[in-house]
């Protein structure tokens, strides 16, 4: 079994209380990983701050810009390390993080590290009484420690979609991982390191949420700002800790997506593009989507195609050949999923497939698995078409009108992001300008361009990132005001 430590400081911490990390493939133990409490809590934002005061925050723009994008060269050569480690504690097939994970991780940092390099700044001429003037410019200036708490389903790429722009931006960070993936932000611990990124700008501390690191990092009265990914429901209590000092949040939480298939849609990519954002990572994803609406002439043939290609997905752990299906990440998220199978059938579904447990071979039993599920026949009212289940399932709906389906998939209290499958560009646009979420995909889905804004609206989160929008959350603009 691994030893997974806390990275404070620059150093690998132990402690004196253990939790055990379990593999969602057989549900083995693979790792003994030490819990930060408090104390270990208060050694990482003093070292966050001294890190501030000290080496990292007298580094010019450049340096600090070229040590990010040493450290993307430094991941790339460690790229197996990282890999390897994702899909022990995730179960995610290899071929999945190896194209997605590892190198979008990697990418977080260099995308913000070439753009702190060329933000402009504003500047105004100012008129006063003696007509002299006076001269406004702003510059931007780090927010200080920022508290980083993160979620399970993409570990490294979340985690790093957060810490680049906020080394890029000068600021020194504590990140609490997800206790179901605590390896990779460890790993990151060491590349650190061999970069010569100096002690207390990147620290790790590993443990829950409420009565443990979670809550022990966001309650810190030095943790200068917070950003969370994660449920809903965590992100309004981490809210609440970030009330006190009334420190800056930054959301991004759940959704219940949308995809609206048209009848006019290239059919083979509308399937493709559904069967992706449905099931891919077991449906674990913030963007994937949990409810299809289909333009009644399309629906049974829609159907009938989504299950053959749900049906061909290949289940297996990472490196099976041609895997496309892992388990879910913990046992406590496969019975929540499972619940909401049996719900389904209970309230009357049709089940087109799926629905429970997969036969797996026998040293697999004992893992999380779960089968790809479609519904059909339940209303919008259902907890199936409103709650997030987070798991590789999608109801299956019809619908007749534009107005109607813009009313069906706006009618949550999510607000994330929705997929449009339609060839007739006028209606892309007028429909996708009328949906509530932050991201609206057309004939696509998870194509993500890093310097456009990323995040919710509605209760799906707080604030956007990406690009030069992560400036407004991991700096502070200062105005400078000369008299002339
Ligand atoms: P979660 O909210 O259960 O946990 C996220 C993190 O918060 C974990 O590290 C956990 O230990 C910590 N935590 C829990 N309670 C806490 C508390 N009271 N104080 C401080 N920290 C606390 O989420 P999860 O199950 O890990 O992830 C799945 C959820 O994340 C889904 O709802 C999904 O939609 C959402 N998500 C959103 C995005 C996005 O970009 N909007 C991306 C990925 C995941």
């Amino acid at each position: 079994m691994k030893e997974i430590r806390n990275f404070i400081n620059g150093e690998f911490v132990e402690t004196a209380r253990h939790f055990t990390k379990r593999s969602p493939m057989d549900y083995s133990p693979i790792a003994r990983v030490h819990e930060a409490g408090k104390a270990e809590i208060d050694r990482a934002v003093e070292a966050a701050h001294a890190a501030l005061r000290g080496p990292w925050g007298n580094l010019s723009l450049s340096e600090r810009s070229g040590m990010l994008s040493a450290l993307v060269d430094a991941i790339t050569l460690r790229f197996d390390d990282f890999l390897e480690a994702e899909c022990a504690d995730t179960g995610k097939p290899r071929s999945l993080a190896a194209h997605l994970d590892i190198p979008r991780g990697a990418a977080n940092f260099k995308v913000f590290a070439d753009l702190i390099r060329s933000v402009p700044a504003e500047f105004f001429e100012s008129a006063t009484p003696d007509g002299r003037g006076a001269l406004n410019y702003s510059i931007r200036r780090p927010v200080g420690v920022i508290g980083v708490v993160c979620p399970w389903n993409l570990p490294l790429l979340l985690m790093t979609w957060k810490v680049g722009p906020a080394l890029a931006c000068g600021n020194t960070v504590v990140v609490k991982p997800s206790e179901e993936t605590p390896q990779t932000a460890t790993l990151l611990g060491e590349v650190m390191n061999q970069v010569g990124i100096p002690a207390g700008v990147y620290n790790v501390v590993h443990g829950f949420g409420p009565d443990s690191a979670g809550a022990f990092l966001t309650e810190h009265p030095k943790v200068n700002a917070i950003t969370f990914t994660g449920e809903t429901r965590t992100g309004t209590a981490i809210m609440k800790a970030a009330a006190q000092g009334a420190r800056p949040v930054s959301l991004e939480l759940g959704g219940k997506n949308p995809a609206i298939v048209f009848a006019d849609c290239d059919l083979d990519a509308a399937i493709e593009g559904c069967l992706r954002s449905s099931f891919s990572n077991s449906g674990q994803v913030c963007l994937a989507t949990e409810r299809i609406y289909v333009e009644r002439p399309l629906f049974e043939k829609f159907v009938q195609r989504l299950k053959e290609g749900a049906e061909a997905l290949k289940i297996g752990c990472p490196d099976d050949e041609g895997v496309e299906l892992g388990p879910l990440v913990s046992r406590e998220h496969q019975e929540k999923v499972l619940s909401y199978y049996r719900k389904a059938a209970g309230m009357g579904a049709t089940v087109v497939t799926g629905g429970g447990v997969p036969p797996m071979p026998e040293r697999l039993a004992q893992g999380c698995w779960v089968q790809p599920t479609i519904w059909t026949g339940l209303d919008d009212d259902s907890i199936i078409a409103r709650e997030e289940i987070f798991g590789p399932c999608v109801l299956v709906q019809p619908f007749d009108a534009e107005d109607e389906v813009i009313r069906r998939a706006n009618d949550t209290e999510y607000g994330l992001a929705c997929s449009i499958w339609t060839q007739n560009l006028s209606r892309a646009h007028r429909v996708a300008a009328q949906i509530e979420a932050g991201l609206v995909w057309v004939n696509s889905w998870f194509l993500r361009e890093l310097r456009a804004p990323f995040g919710g609206s509605k209760q799906s989160g707080i604030g956007r990132e990406g690009g030069v929008h992560s400036l407004e959350f991991y700096t502070e603009l200062r105005n400078i005001c000369i008299k002339l």
